[in-house]
């Protein structure tokens, strides 16, 4: 809903753990040499819920979101259900993440009939872990966020992007940061103890000091888990029109470099932990949904534009509100709102992994991925390896490899080079 995709840079380095949170996972994840393919396969997996509607659309946004559409919701709603009740695949869910778009723009008895059936799923089951809703700083209130606690949300996710009322205005938000601090109370009162604050650094007008400022803004409030996501300037967004006229500057990548190095030491001062490129968490409170991303591991997606990964097979629904309610009305079939499906091969699978695995503070297990993938890490990346590992980007020894902190400000260049 409010970031900006994927980091361009991160901030070095992280203290090496003797401690890991999160072990039983990793066990887990090791344990998962089984063929993705197999039809037979039943482990866990997340859901992610694609609510489009926003209030407005921010200058920088290029996920599938636009202005609420009342007259649509009715609609909306029922093709969700439709599309849950067709596309289940029944196996175990892990973690849900309801997001968009801002989920709590919805009234809130839509939201309980979106919410609601999903809720009566993961009440069936002992193992969902995480059950996510995101939501904007000006429109979560009391009754809303009560609402998804008793349904049985258990982590809230807010877009609070700055702490400075003109960079919020440059990034076209809504709130000003009081907005925050109630939302936040609002959260612990409503009783979510697992609460997310996502930032955006390198805003057109942004300085080291007012990154810092905003980042310590955000630690007083004591959120569980920070995001802190670079600005990009996505091709089609206003915002990039807006720099291509020369009306926005974007900040300096020095400048720029420099906020994503102070942001560690900051977050690491105050009890958070980096556990993945752009992502801090206090222990135990790292997001499981964006994990199983992270590992490559499986979900289902629901709503217009949603992306699934089951069995090998990725597909990606239309980004397309009226499309998409009118085929769910039209009493159809998943085929009908599907734009793109491919099958993944096996050694696009364990390259896929290879790189959602690097984003990760603990890098590539070498051992767990050949048994997941039936490939040696060192043979198949061996141009990459050698060129990144000489070049200072990346350490790797006989069971990890994991990106310096130099590679970390250039993680997509060695990304890059293991696709
Ligand atoms: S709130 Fe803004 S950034 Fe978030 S999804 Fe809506 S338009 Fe995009």
């Amino acid at each position: 809903m409010g970031t900006a995709g994927a980091a361009r840079y991160t901030v070095p380095p992280c203290h090496p753990r003797t401690d890991q949170p999160l072990q039983p996972d990793r066990l887990r994840m090791a344990a998962m040499s089984t063929d993705p393919t197999d039809p037979s396969r039943e482990d866990p997996i997340g859901w992610y819920v694609h609510l489009p509607f926003c209030t407005t659309k921010c200058g920088y946004c290029d996920f599938y979101s636009l202005p609420t559409r009342p007259d649509l919701i009715p609609d909306l709603v029922r093709a969700l259900n439709r599309e849950i009740e067709q596309r289940d695949p029944g196996r175990p869910i892990r973690t849900v993440f309801i997001g968009g778009g801002t989920p709590t723009v919805l009234p809130a008895d839509a939201l309980r009939d979106i919410v609601g059936p999903i809720a009566e799923r993961v009440r069936r089951q002992a193992g969902v872990i995480e059950f996510t809703c995101e939501a904007n700083p000006s429109s979560a209130d009391e009754l809303k966020l009560d609402l998804l606690r008793d349904l049985g949300v258990n982590r809230l996710s807010f877009g609070a992007q700055s702490f400075d009322p003109a960079e919020l205005r440059v990034l076209d938000r809504l709130h000003d940061p009081g907005h925050i601090s109630e939302a936040m109370r609002l959260a612990r009162s409503a009783g979510f103890d697992n609460v997310n604050l996502d930032l955006i650094f390198g805003v057109p007008g942004q300085t080291v000091e007012s990154w810092l400022r905003s980042l310590r803004a955000a630690v007083a409030l004591s959120p569980d888990h920070i995001a802190c996501y670079s600005l990009m300037y996505e091709e089609g967004t206003a915002l990039t029109k807006q720099r291509r006229l020369g009306l926005v500057h974007p900040v300096d990548e020095d400048i720029e470099a420099e906020m994503f190095e102070r942001t560690e030491a900051e977050l690491v001062a105050a009890g958070y932990e980096r556990y993945e490129i752009s992502n801090f968490a206090r222990p135990g409170r790292q997001c499981r949904h964006n994990l199983i991303y992270w590992r490559n591991e499986e979900y289902l997606g629901i709503g217009p534009s949603a992306v699934s990964y089951l069995r090998g097979v990725r597909q990606k629904n239309r980004a397309d509100v009226k499309a998409y309610v009118d085929a769910w009305g039209a009493g159809n079939v998943a085929g009908g709102i599907v734009i793109e499906r491919e099958e993944l091969g096996r050694e696009h699978r364990a390259r896929e992994t290879a790189v959602q695995w690097l984003r990760l503070a603990d890098g590539i297990d070498v051992p767990a991925f050949e048994r997941r993938t039936g490939f040696r890490a060192g043979d198949l990346f061996e141009p990459a390896l050698r060129r990144h590992v000489t070049g200072g980007l990346l350490e790797a020894n006989a069971t990890n490899i994991r990106l310096t902190p130099r590679g970390r400000l250039l993680a997509n260049q060695v990304m890059m080079d293991f696709l």
